[in-house]
């Protein structure tokens, strides 16, 4: 389906016409027309699938069919989401969608100075963005007022509740419209999120475009069992041989991320840090220079990277398997995005072992393993076994598929170096 046949304002199809969309993806298929008629609603869509446009396009929409001056302090949308790059980014594809149009759109995120933000929330504000942690701030300080909240958006809902932002995002929303539409989007459909979503939706629609907690199709998914002292070897290794153009680690801690980049810099690989130590700055320069491909890899912890869309990224590895299941989703969300081709690969320690059983139930299928000779694990056997026994998937011991990675051309997508 096309955007030309949802008669939206000429200026909108230019902006999208500019950012070289022509088909609708399926979430914009399903929520565009309810979420413009004014329906609240409830959507399942896993990072990567076009959902930035699926709310903004019917919230401009709105805007367009019933102008009002913009007036400072006062916005008349408000999209929250959870970390700063993600507002950042968020500002920035919301811009290009209102690019051709009036409106003005600004973020407000931690890690900056307040008085510039209160400087453009003075200037005037249609569409705001915005982390809870800052815009509670702001309230504070009586740099806003959200009462003229007209359409509330909650972008990543599930990470938001995880983050514990959840008392921050109930008293914001107390201080919008009542009248409001709203819009919640989450990437998992948790007891949690249907609990919010009952609590903050009107009579809302669901919608939703991923089997549950799925994965994208194009991610390739492979493992690698390996000691967890063994995965900086392993990683440069492979980092060698597949010659990996360009590489997302995420590492469960910063002490991890650190560490893996004091090791890279040894071996002279071009690396940066994204992770809740390093300043805004830093961690906007990072990814810039990752984006432009100045460095090859970049190590992030979870909550700097969530969400972030990385053109064209073909490489998660997980140096670390998450604690929680559904973060796995969230961390190769950044790779197959929009139909391209991405490969997911996962080291996995004796200790992580009960993590990849609750990540494969989740995903609902068995991941490839690749036994990589000189890495390889004792007794990992014995403990898969016990696992069955215990409640964990049964299907990890009878599919098992085992692979030695020497086989040519078996590995995701890695061009080996010649
Ligand atoms: P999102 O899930 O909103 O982060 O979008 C993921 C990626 O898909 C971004 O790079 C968008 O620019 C891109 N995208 C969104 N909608 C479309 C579309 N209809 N056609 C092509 N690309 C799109």
């Amino acid at each position: 389906m096309n955007f030309s046949s949802l008669d939206l304002a000429p200026e909108i199809l230019q902006a999208l016409d500019a950012c070289g969309y022509s088909k609708m993806t399926p979430i914009q298929q399903q929520a565009i027309v309810p979420a413009r008629r004014g329906k609240d609603i409830l959507a399942n869509a896993q990072t990567g699938t076009g959902k930035t446009a699926a709310y903004t396009l019917p919230i401009l929409q709105q805007i367009v069919d019933n102008p009002k001056p913009t007036t400072p302090e006062n916005a008349r949308a408000l999209i929250l989401t959870p970390t700063r790059e993600l507002a950042e980014q968020l500002a920035n594809t919301i811009k290009a969608y209102a690019q051709f149009l009036p409106i003005s759109v600004t973020a407000l995120y931690g890690g900056v100075k307040m008085s510039s933000q209160e400087k453009k929330l003075k200037a005037g504000v249609d569409i705001l963005i915005a982390t809870p942690g800052r815009l509670m701030e702001h309230i504070v300080q009586c740099n806003v007022n959200l009462s003229k909240v007209e359409f509330v958006v909650l972008d990543e809902a599930d990470r938001m509740l995880d983050m514990g932002f959840i008392t921050d995002v109930r008293s914001i929303l107390q201080k919008t419209n009542k009248k409001r539409q709203t819009l919640l989007f989450s990437a998992t459909i948790s007891r949690a999120v249907n609990e919010l979503a009952n609590k903050l939706l009107v009579n809302h629609e669901v919608v939703s475009v991923a089997k549950k907690n799925a994965t994208a199709d194009t991610v390739e998914h492979v493992v690698y069992p390996v000691e967890e002292r063994r995965k900086t070897d392993l990683f440069i290794e492979l980092l060698d041989e597949y010659n990996w153009f360009q590489v997302l680690v995420f590492t469960s801690t910063k002490a991890q991320a650190d560490a893996l980049m004091r090791n890279l810099k040894k071996d002279k690989v071009k690396s940066s840090l994204c992770h809740g130590d390093k300043s805004q700055g830093a961690r906007r320069r990072a990814l810039a220079d990752f984006k432009s491909g100045k460095i090859q890899v970049l190590i992030a912890t979870e909550v700097a990277a969530r969400g972030l869309d990385i053109q064209g990224l073909e490489y998660v590895v997980n140096y670390n398997l998450p604690y929680l299941a559904e973060d796995y989703v969230h961390r190769i969300g950044r790779t197959g995005r929009a139909g391209s081709k991405g490969h997911a690969i996962s080291f996995v320690s004796r200790e992580e072992e009960r993590s990849l059983d609750s990540i494969e139930r989740l995903i609902g299928n068995k991941i490839k393993r690749i036994n990589m000779p000189g890495y390889e694990v004792t007794n990992r056997d014995v403990l898969r076994k016990k696992l069955s026994k215990y409640g964990g998937s049964s299907r990890s011991n009878k599919s098992s598929q085992t692979t030695i990675i020497r086989n040519k051309d078996n590995h995701s997508g890695g061009r080996r170096k010649k």
